[in-house]
């Protein structure tokens, strides 16, 4: 999930408002052959997205039959593993079942995950900052609480898709989980908690979180807490607390990858210096390409491979393309009395809102990113941090708009074939879908294994507790 303001279903509509948008305007994609499409292994009706947009961007060559083929015979042979999707909120706060199509409205639908060729989704569990007990930075804001419980709510409702789809999604929890899933032809769902304000400063609820299945949470979010610096607010800790270098030896004595998504630098850099097993950025891009305080700097990148761990590229264009990351920096300036006059005149219709806010943000349109930066920021790290170091993080249905050539889900398949374009081996192709990512997994299961033989263990107790914050 991402957002610079707090994020609520008034927003979350204005989101689906644009994602409406932008489907009306997106061109129309011209699908790959039945034969490519049976090559691919693909059990779906409709085929996959092409990179062959016919009226779309002319500076794009025509697609090359010979390497799609190659690309969809790749994809089905490679365990495709996607490091965060947010559509998890949206089945949450709108009651949205995955086994109903949504193209045009979200990103994410059970026939589209099979287009996609994905062996494994992670399900964010995106706790907003607006149920932490504290927020720091939220001066105008009243904190609600109750993180772990909103936490529950999401990862309840996974386990539930799994249940009702049970031929389609199985739930997943280790590398083994994963391999089964690929062996079965069904999606492997993970879930990963964005947002370390979920556990409430407790060690024991992270312990039950890991219990429940889940397999990585971001130390925060945009929001600073109680023991780590976040991106994208006040540092208070010079990094990671005491407290928060327990949560990180303990995430690593249970088996739960630490996920340096959305912490500052600082804190990446403390997490590095105390993590035994290796990290993971489940939905993070390259600063180098584009200044932005979500990306990882160069010299973080080359200690992330020194850890063993993976880097998986965001999509989403503010982040990863500069020019449009300096456009909405200078629209959110340029808009930002006439969007407070709206908020302050529509603050009872949600609704009405959206449509206004969709009307100015249309016209004032965004500079369009193509599908060729989001493989910019893979080449990028796999020349600084190796090719054994990057992934694939898409950021689906956590962001209002996405690359063109990069929709929805069931465009991943492009991201093989523009690989293959820049050269990239099959070998290389197969480590960046998925590999890099399970073997970092089967080191975190590894360290784990050597540290407890049960998931309680040694396990600290330890709390903050309010009196003492
Ligand atoms: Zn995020």
């Amino acid at each position: 999930m991402e957002c610079d303001i707090f994020m609520n279903k008034q927003t979350r509509l204005i989101l689906s408002a644009c994602l409406i948008a932008i489907s009306l305007v997106a061109p129309a994609l011209s699908p790959p052959s039945r034969a490519a499409a049976r090559a691919a292994g693909a059990k779906q009706s409709t085929p996959a997205a092409s990179p062959s947009r016919p009226g779309a961007d002319t500076s794009q060559p025509a697609r090359d039959e010979r390497l799609w083929k190659k690309a969809l015979e790749i994809q089905r042979k490679a365990i495709i593993v996607d490091g965060h999707n947010d559509i998890t909120e949206i089945m949450v706060d709108e009651g949205y079942d995955l086994g109903t199509s949504s193209v045009g409205l979200h990103h994410t639908d059970l026939q589209r995950f099979k287009q996609s060729g994905l062996t494994g989704e992670f399900f964010s569990v995106y706790v907003d900052r607006k149920y932490a007990s504290t927020d720091f930075a939220a001066k105008n804001y009243t904190t609600q609480g109750g993180s772990a419980r909103r936490a529950m709510d999401l990862i309840d409702v996974v386990y539930r898709a799994a249940e009702k789809y049970p031929k389609d999604i199985i739930m997943a929890s280790s590398t083994a989980d994963i391999r089964r899933a690929k062996r079965e032809g069904k999606l492997a769902a993970l879930m990963g908690i964005e947002g370390g304000h979920a556990i409430e400063n407790s060690l024991s609820v992270l312990r039950d979180f890991y219990r429940l299945g889940v397999r990585y949470m971001t130390l925060t979010h945009n929001n600073t807490n109680e023991w780590a610096d976040a991106c994208c607010d006040d540092a208070r800790h010079n990094g990671l607390s005491e407290f928060g270098k327990e949560v990180v030896r303990e995430m690593n004595r249970l088996g739960m990858f630490v996920d340096i998504s959305h912490i500052s630098d600082k804190t990446m850099s403390d997490v590095l210096d105390v993590a035994t097993a290796p990290v993971m950025a489940s939905h993070s891009s390259a600063r180098a390409l584009s200044n932005h305080r979500r990306n990882i700097p160069d010299e973080l990148l080359k200690r992330i491979a020194k850890n063993g761990g993976v880097v998986m590229v965001n999509f989403y264009p503010v982040f990863i393309d500069e020019k449009v990351r300096v456009a909405d920096k200078e629209r959110d300036e340029r808009l930002k009395s006439r969007r407070d006059e709206l908020r302050a005149q529509f603050k009872d219709d949600p609704k009405r809102l959206a449509d206004e806010l969709k009307k100015l943000n249309d016209a004032n349109p965004l500079p369009v990113t193509l599908l060729s930066v989001i493989i910019d920021h893979i080449d990028h790290i796999a020349k600084v941090a190796g090719v054994d170091h990057v992934g694939i993080g898409s950021d689906f249905d956590g962001v209002p708009f996405l690359p063109q050539g990069m929709e929805d889900i069931a465009h991943l398949p492009n991201i093989t074939y523009e690989l293959l374009r820049r050269g990239y081996s099959e070998r290389d192709i197969l480590k960046i879908l998925g590999g890099n990512f399970m073997r970092a997994f089967a080191e975190v299961e590894r360290v784990a294994h050597t540290q407890t033989r049960t998931v309680s263990g040694e396990g600290s107790q330890r709390r903050l507790e309010p009196a003492k914050r």
